[in-house]
């Protein structure tokens, strides 16, 4: 970010004049390496860096969850459980409306 000494102050890169001079003051502007430079990259890298960081961690978690997914079959006995429920909750339902409408 330009620094202007004159006037003690940042400027943004839009307000300074097309020749590179303060538009109060019109001095030549300081690039500032000292000040604005080292901070500004600094910054921008740092949220870059924390991006990339999260992107990676995001694409780790998917590829470890995926073959997880892929590879674990469902066990036999899983499936009969589910199946000896459903059949269980169908046959509840079943005398469950049966005694409703014997009830009229
Ligand atoms: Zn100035």
């Amino acid at each position: 970010m330009p620094w202007c000494t004159g006037c003690d102050r940042f400027l943004s890169p839009a307000t300074v004049s097309p020749d590179g001079t303060c538009p109060k003051c019109g001095r030549a502007v300081d690039p500032g390496r000292a000040h604005a430079p080292a901070v500004e990259p600094a910054v921008g890298g740092d949220a870059a860096e924390r991006r990339e960081r999260r992107r990676a961690r995001a694409e780790r978690a998917s590829r470890v969850d995926d073959p997880d997914e892929e590879t674990l079959p469902v066990p036999w006995h899983l499936k009969l459980l589910v199946g000896a429920v459903a059949l269980y909750l169908g046959y509840r339902a079943y005398e469950g409306i049966a005694w409703v409408v014997g009830r009229f």
